[in-house]
């Protein structure tokens, strides 16, 4: 017989173990994650809800910190060793309020869809009445479609943009709520590109004895830098992802008055989720000090004038843009308008290494995977340091690919123009 006592048989239990890098432990992974370092210094990220994070909340995301579980709250856990959890969690809680202005914060849900099944946890019952924007005119998954589970549970009243201005239709929105007196109206969006009238949809709800939530995923930055307007003053409930304009990791927060704090904290936990990634919530607590300073309105407000100076140069090209423009961080491309469909106008441009989305447009005749539309959004080329100047460089790499239907050779062109142009701005 042979003992092994002083040496374990198995490595993994073993000092070594711990300390080996990652392409000594997992070559393909660590090639992956190559590959996607790569991929994102060399191409210019038009997705809207994507963003590049800074070295510090990467960090923060890739440390012990996930090791941990903290079911509970702050002073209030189920498992020992939580006090310097206490600390992040409780730091993370302090700064969401502060950038939002809000009474009570639960930065725990691990995703915007997460956050927004919270509220509806907190105060609705299946068969209850919700009302959220059409999909299909720029609402959420989240927000009633009948594929998520806010839509299997309860009954769902849609509202809808107007067909010849593209806008918000608040007397639709009125009038249905009166009709049919939700218990909850949900606002905020995916795809929609002009500034969202809270007021109007709190004196809506008044009216209709509803209580109001607002999803500010996308907007969630503009809104931290004061150049969208706040729900916060007229929401019961605002809930956000951290990782769209608002450039932390991938996860999301809920925003509440204090009257429904402790409702909703139980909802989340015990109601939904288990143990807080504590790794995330840390990074979520760097993205809110980031937010916090005086450089990010700007950013934001840079973000803004390139959405702008690109719709404007897209359009310039001969695409329809909905609802003429953008007072936001992104736009929608009807490029339906010029025999393509969204899903050719993504991959075309994929091929020259610009990352868009395909995305339905209002009133649109083709199907969701097919979609007459593109999504463009400035968030991340922003993020890389590309202004104005830029974006009518990118209209141009754009409308090219487009106008070209495919072509190889076009295509070849386009990507080499915009690696040059990505050199000049490196990300990590
Ligand atoms: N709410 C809105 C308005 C969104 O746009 C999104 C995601 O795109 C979500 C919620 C869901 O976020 P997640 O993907 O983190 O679940």
């Amino acid at each position: 017989m042979t003992t092994t006592i002083h040496e374990p048989q198995n490595a993994a239990t073993g000092h070594d173990f711990l300390q080996r890098a990652l392409p000594d432990v997992d070559r393909e992974i660590a090639d992956a994650i190559r590959l996607e370092t790569d991929r994102q210094n060399d191409t210019l990220e038009l997705i809207a809800s994507e963003n590049h994070v800074s070295r510090a909340v990467l960090t923060a995301m890739g440390s012990v910190f996930t090791n941990k579980y903290a079911e509970g709250y702050p002073g209030k856990r189920y498992y020992g060793g939580c006090g310097p959890t206490d600390i992040v969690e409780t730091i993370a809680i302090e700064r969401a309020k502060k950038l939002f202005g809000a009474e009570h914060a639960n930065v725990q849900p691990h995703s915007g869809s997460q956050a927004n099944m919270a509220v509806y946890f907190t105060v609705l019952k299946p068969g209850d009445t919700i009302m959220g924007m059409d999909l299909s005119h720029g609402g959420h998954l989240t927000h009633g479609h009948p594929l998520s589970y806010s839509g299997r549970d309860f009954n769902v009243v849609a509202y809808h943009v107007k067909k010849d201005d593209e806008l918000i239709d608040y007397d639709e929105m009125e009038r249905l709520a009166e009709e049919h007196k939700p218990r909850l109206v949900i606002c905020g969006a995916s795809a929609y590109s002009r500034v969202i009238d809270f007021k109007r949809i709190r004196e809506i709800c008044d009216k209709s004895g509803s209580l109001m939530m607002a999803d500010i995923a996308h907007i969630a930055g503009l809104v931290a830098a004061g150049l969208h307007p706040s729900p916060v003053p007229y929401a019961d409930f605002v809930t956000t992802t951290t990782h769209k304009t608002l450039r932390g990791p991938r996860a999301g927060l809920v925003l509440c008055k204090a009257e429904y704090a402790k409702d909703l904290d139980r909802s989340l936990f015990p109601g939904i989720q288990g143990g807080p990634l504590v790794h995330i919530v840390a990074a979520k607590a760097v993205a809110f000090l980031e937010a916090l300073q005086p450089e990010f309105k700007e950013y934001q407000a840079q973000i803004i004038r390139n959405a702008k100076a690109l719709a404007e140069a897209v359009g310039n090209a001969g695409f329809r843009i909905v609802s003429g423009g953008t007072d936001n961080h992104l736009f929608m491309t009807d490029v339906f308008s010029k025999g393509i469909t969204g899903k050719d106008g993504q991959n075309f441009l994929e091929a020259a290494n610009i990352t868009v989305n395909k995305n339905t447009i209002p009133f649109d005749t083709q199907k969701p995977m097919v979609a007459s539309g593109i999504r463009i959004g400035t968030p991340a080329v922003t993020t890389r340091g590309l202004r104005e100047p830029e974006m009518k460089t990118i209209a141009g790499f754009i409308a090219r690919v487009l106008d070209a239907k495919g072509d190889a050779g076009v295509i070849a062109q386009v990507k080499s123009d915009v690696k040059s142009l990505c050199d000049q701005f490196p990300i990590y």
